[in-house]
This record gives C-alpha cells, sequence and structure tokens, in this order.
C-alpha cells in the first residue's frame, strides 16, 4: 500500500480558517492514502507549559487557565461546523482527564508531569479536526499515538523504539484504513512499555512523522508550513531570503543540525535510511513546489545562514593544572552527556575547552556545578551562534558585521561564529 504522510504543525491548524484550509488541501488528494499528524492548536504547547508551571507553583491560578483552553477549542468547534455536539462531548471528555490529572499533587518528577500534562495539547487538536472532517465529508479514523509510538521513560524527550513502533503503527494503521483512507493521529507524543504518556521534545511532531513514514515504508513525507519551502535563512532576519528547491538529505542534515528551525532535527534520519522524500509545502499555496529533501546533487552555492539566540559560551580550565588532553576530554563529554547538554560548537587549546551550547536552565545549571569540581568554569551568556553554510565574504559580512566575535571555526563548507 502505497501511504502518504501529511504533517499539520501548530501554525496550519491555528484556528478555524486554518483548520478549513487543512479540509481544502485534504481535497486535493482525494484518491490518496493519508495520514495526517498534527501538532497541537497555535500557542497551545506554550499555553499548556505555563498551566505545568502553575500547577507547580501557584496552583490556584489552574482552574482559570483550563477553563480559557476549553473555551479556545469549543469555540474554534463552533466555528466550524453548525451543530458541534458530538466535538464538543469529546473535547469535554478531555478536559475532564486533564481536571483530574491536575487536582492530583504534582509528583517529584517534572519532566514526568510536563509530558502528562502538555500532551493532552495534541490529544486536543486531533480530537477536534478528526471530528471536523468526519463531519465535512473526509472520513477518518482517530488513532492514538501513545498506543504506538513506544519510547522510554525519558520524559520530554522519549527515545523511540523503533521495532515495536514500527510493529504497533503498521497493525493499528492497517486496522485504522480498513474503514476509510485517512488516518489521523498526534505529533509529538508517544508512550511507554508501561502505557505512560511521554513526548519527543519541543516542535517533535516532524519527528512523528518521519517515525510513521519509516515505519510503513511511506511513499513521501509532506509537511504543510506558514513559509513557502525551505529558506536559505530565517526571514525574520534575511528579508532577502531565498527558498532553495532541491536539498540532498545530507545537506539538509546539516542545516538542522546547526539550528535550522524549519524541520526538527531528528526527523531526516529515519528518511534517509529508507530514501522517503520530505516535501516542505506553502500551507496557503499547495499548488506551488515548495522544496523536496531528497538523494539528489547540491545545485546551488547559495549560502545558507543559521542564527541561535540564547547560547552559553563555556570555557573549562582544568583546575589540576593538567593540559585539556584526551582524559579531561573524556571525562568533559561523560558529563555532558549525562546532563544531555548538547554541543553546538567548541574548540579546544592546550589548557582549555570552550564549548557553545543551548541555554537550558536548571540542567545546564546542575552540569556546570559537576564540572566546577575539576574545572574553573568560565560563562559567558548570552552568546549568539551564527552559522553559515557555503559561506563566502560577502556571507560573512553579511551575518556578522562588526559584532564582536568571541569564538570561530571555519571548515570548507562551514564557518561558524560565537558572538556577543
Ligand atoms: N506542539 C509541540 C510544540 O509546539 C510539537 C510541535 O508543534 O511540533 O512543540
Ligand atoms: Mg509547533
Amino acid at each position: 500500500m502505497q501511504v502518504k504522510v501529511f504533517k499539520f504543525g501548530g501554525a496550519s491548524v491555528k484556528d478555524a480558517p486554518a483548520i478549513e484550509n487543512l479540509y481544502q488541501i485534504m481535497r486535493l488528494y482525494p484518491d490518496d492514502t493519508v495520514i495526517v499528524v498534527i501538532s497541537a492548536m497555535g500557542k497551545t504547547t506554550n499555553f499548556l507549559e505555563k498551566v505545568l508551571e502553575a500547577y507547580h507553583q501557584r496552583p490556584e491560578e489552574v482552574p482559570a487557565l483550563v477553563d480559557e483552553l476549553q473555551r479556545q477549542h469549543e469555540q474554534v468547534a463552533e466555528q466550524l461546523v453548525p451543530d458541534p455536539g458530538s466535538i464538543v462531548d469529546s473535547l469535554r471528555q478531555l478536559f475532564r482527564q486533564l481536571r483530574e490529572r491536575l487536582s492530583c499533587a504534582p509528583s517529584q518528577n517534572y519532566d514526568f508531569d510536563y509530558d502528562q500534562i502538555v500532551s493532552f495539547g495534541e490529544l486536543l487538536s486531533t480530537t477536534l479536526i478528526s471530528g471536523y472532517l468526519n463531519i465535512a465529508g473526509i472520513p477518518n479514523t482517530w488513532l492514538d499515538a501513545r498506543r504506538v509510538i513506544r519510547t522510554d521513560s525519558t520524559f520530554r524527550e522519549g527515545r523511540v523504539d523503533w521495532e515495536t513502533s514500527a510493529r504497533q503503527i503498521q497493525d493499528a494503521v492497517a486496522a485504522g484504513f480498513g474503514k476509510g483512507r485517512v488516518v489521523l493521529t498526534q505529533g509529538f507524543i508517544g508512550g511507554t512499555a508501561e502505557n505512560l504518556t511521554t513526548t519527543l521534545g519541543r516542535e517533535g511532531s516532524d519527528y512523528s512523522a518521519a517515525i510513521i513514514a519509516h515505519s510503513l515504508d511511506a511513499e513521501s513525507v509532506t509537511i504543510w508550513k506558514d513559509v513557502p519551502g525551505l529558506l536559505n535563512a530565517d526571514p525574520k532576519r534575511f528579508p532577502d531570503a531565498v527558498k532553495l528547491d532541491h536539498i540532498p538529505y545530507e545537506e539538509a542534515l546539516e542545516l538542522t543540525f546547526y539550528g535550522a528551525s524549519v524541520i526538527h532535527p531528528k526527523t531526516l534520519k529515519p528518511l534517509q535510511n529508507k530514501q522517503i522524500p520530505l516535501y516542505v509545502k506553502s500551507f496557503f499555496h499547495p499548488e506551488n513546489e515548495g522544496s523536496v529533501i531528497t538523494n539528489c546533487r547540491l545545485s546551488t552555492g547559495v549560502p545558507s545562514y543559521i542564527v541561535k539566540d540564547g547560547q552559553v559560551l563555556l570555557t573549562l580550565f582544568p583546575k589540576d593544572f593538567s593540559f585539556m588532553g584526551v582524559e579531561n576530554l573524556s571525562d568533559v563529554f561523560t558529563q555532558l552527556a549525562n546532563y544531555r547538554v548538547k554541543i553546538n560548537m567548541m574548540q579546544n587549546s592546550a589548557l582549555s575547552l570552550s564549548i557553545c551550547t543551548d541555554n537550558v536552565g536548571e540542567r545546564l545549571k546542575i552540569c556546570v556545578d559537576a564540572l566546577k569540581k575539576r574545572y574553573k568554569v568560565k560563562y559567558n551568556d548570552p552568546v549568539q551562534l551564527i552559522t553559515i553554510r557555503h559561506h563566502t565574504p560577502e556571507s560573512v559580512e553579511k551575518a556578522v558585521g562588526d559584532r564582536k566575535v568571541l569564538m570561530r571555526q571555519t571548515s570548507r563548507a562551514t564557518i561558524q561564529f560565537v558572538v556577543k
């Protein structure tokens, strides 16, 4: 069976007109068998993070926040269909579960609570949209991603058990397609063997689409976005950004690794392994070409720019006057891995190691405290990391200008700067 996987992010389902647009896009594919992966609506995930924070710190604020979320979702249902009764009933059932969970005391594990609560964003959006499409004439089966995408219990960044997930996805989808040609499911969420909900990391719905596509040997994945395709830069920072039409997997992997936020970095590997093309297409202009990531050759030398804010530059000096040699490096990397602190750029000299990393808050603080036992740690923050692929002198001038450069690294295809 040839299956297409479509992924609609939060912006593509942010309100009733956006969801009607999703319906129009689905109508362009009347004969295809499609799995639709959907994120939480608009800024719902951020909103649920606020609910979680209140739950832990100001529980008296929780009821009003949940009421507001419920109003938002019910309002969209009312705008979509004249008689939203059945959709509203299903939404209310989810809100009952959410309120029930929030009425219990928080656990000791914040990340666990995060996944149990923030996952409701996708459960709500897919319940609403599935109900609407069924009424609007696109019969579909709602699939609970928590039952099929199996992860370990690394809450907030569940690690996927590929074999179990593939088996479960194949079985569930075969059953779902028995009833029609569309299966609709949540991005971002999965479940453990003990039936606990996990999430795959912020913006993880793209990754969900890739897991499903990989499991089913899908024909293609299409990510529907509010941009025309994959651009060589963020148009908010670089107004003259241009679309990249055909991008080899390797190039797209490099771009996402360095922080291009159009596609979640974990998305491409599973697709590349099975040679499944990834289309990035405009949600507003589905007739346009968009971008495609495949096994093609890199055609342009157009520089691509990736700018990451909220970075921290750490410089470590061994306290015992030893060199920054392999023993120290191995020790530092072990600590970073233990606390899941990622390295975005690094450089070492005889006496020091500098690392540019995301500011992951508490986790970084604990990691730095652990490192301080053996190293003097200098801390520079906030800094920005600028990466240019296929750099030219002009592109460096354009992106860095006269900013103060704290660290710089060049290879043939990539140049990076940590700037103040
Ligand atoms: N709703 C989740 C988030 O906002 C996942 C996603 O949108 O991809 O992070
Ligand atoms: Mg999103």
